[in-house]
């Protein structure tokens, strides 16, 4: 096993900014409830009104909007839950968003992709065609895919959501820091965001939510963010989340360098690997993110091998990772089995650099050219 790591798998989970950690600890050692009158839970609640403050300027929103959650997956819950009559999902979405529609009780509805990894909104309105008029009816649909990086028109959604006069999702995860996101010009109902996909701590998120939509509580208790998520808030998290916003605003500037870095490790890849195939190459990509299958190799043993030479990459969402199979969001994008089962994912971040790419291909060289990942 080589010592020195290379970690290239910033869609499953970045780097806690050091502003984001100092903030945390800083919020750890104050002392209080940020629901009790005393003048240590106002401090306390100052802390989580700051970070609301701090999260609602990076995307966007009014702090009111700002609803701090568990993560993106409690967000993605809640948003899918609120007693949709029918929802129109697109079929590459993140698990917690299609294992909520499923549950629901929800007609449910999946918009294909097409090869290139874009949803097909086009299908919409046909489908919504047999649906009662007066339900209520959702359509969901991801910024940008966290599996092929390929942007999504969520702009069109927004506008068909508008005309048909359907609520609209949006899970902006894999966005912030790599496209420009704007809640109040958007048009959706309901947004996801995740902190560790940012720079802050796990096991912190939010939904916001536009002023005026009315969505129950999912985490029923206190009346905590004003009756619509009850619990205590994580105070440490949510301050780690907040600074790590302030910090992922400036990260727009670096992107260029990000893509720039991103494409010479694909040239890299096709020349020692020229079947190698890229994923939604084709399609308009946030800049940080490569998907590449060597057809007729395993993704799970690459990834293995990849690292023993120190190098971080993923096969499938971490979520669901640990168990073989094939790549769902590959397999939506009906490019076959074949390809679902051999696409890993290279994701950078803003502290990757020229050396991390340098490393990576030298590994790729010694471990993909070679004949030990027969699928
Ligand atoms: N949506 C997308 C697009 C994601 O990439 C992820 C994380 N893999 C999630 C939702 C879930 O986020 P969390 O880890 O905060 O629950």
């Amino acid at each position: 096993m080589t010592e020195t790591r290379t970690y290239l798998d910033y869609n499953a989970s970045t780097p806690l900014r050091p502003a984001a950690r100092a903030a945390m600890l800083s919020a750890s050692d104050a002392v209080g409830n940020p629901s009790s009158v005393h003048a240590e839970g106002r401090r306390v609640r100052a802390i989580v009104e700051t970070a609301r403050e701090q999260v609602a300027a990076l995307v966007g929103a009014k702090p009111s909007e700002v609803v701090f959650t568990s993560g993106a997956t409690e967000a993605n819950n809640w948003a899918l839950a609120a007693g949709w009559k029918s929802i129109c999902v697109s079929a590459i979405e993140h698990d917690s968003v299609l294992a909520p529609a499923r549950a629901c009780g929800a007609k449910v509805i999946a918009l294909p992709a097409s090869g290139d990894g874009i949803v097909a909104l086009s299908a919409v309105t046909d489908a919504l065609a047999n649906v009662a008029a007066g339900g209520r009816v959702l359509l969901s649909v991801m910024m940008a895919n966290n599996e092929t990086g390929v942007i999504q028109p969520v702009a069109e959604a927004a506008e068909i959501a508008r005309t048909l006069g359907i609520s609209l999702h949006v899970d902006a995860v894999q966005g912030p820091g790599r496209v420009p996101v704007d809640f109040a010009s958007l048009g959706a109902d309901t947004l996801t965001f995740s902190a560790h996909k940012l720079g802050g701590p796990r096991g912190v998120g939010a939904l916001v939510i536009r002023d005026g939509v009315n969505l129950p509580a999912l985490i029923k208790g206190g009346g905590q963010e004003r009756r619509r998520r009850g619990g205590t808030e994580n105070v440490a998290g949510i301050a780690g989340f907040g600074a790590a916003a302030v910090e992922v605003a400036r990260d727009v500037e670096t992107a260029q360098r990000i893509a720039g870095l991103r494409d010479q490790l694909e040239a890299g890849v096709m020349a020692a690997t020229p079947d190698a195939i890229v994923v939604g190459g084709n399609a308009p990509r946030i800049g940080n993110t490569s998907c590449i299958a060597l057809p007729g190799k395993s993704a799970e043993t690459l990834v293995i091998r990849m690292d023993m030479e120190g190098i971080a990459i993923s096969a499938g969402a971490a979520c669901t990772s640990g168990k073989v199979g094939a790549n769902t969001v590959i397999a939506a994008m009906g490019l076959g089995e074949a390809i679902a089962r051999a696409a890993v994912r290279i994701s950078l971040g803003p502290e990757t650099t020229q050396n991390d790419i340098a490393a990576f291909l030298a590994a790729w060289k010694k471990v993909a050219g070679g004949a030990a990942l027969a699928a």
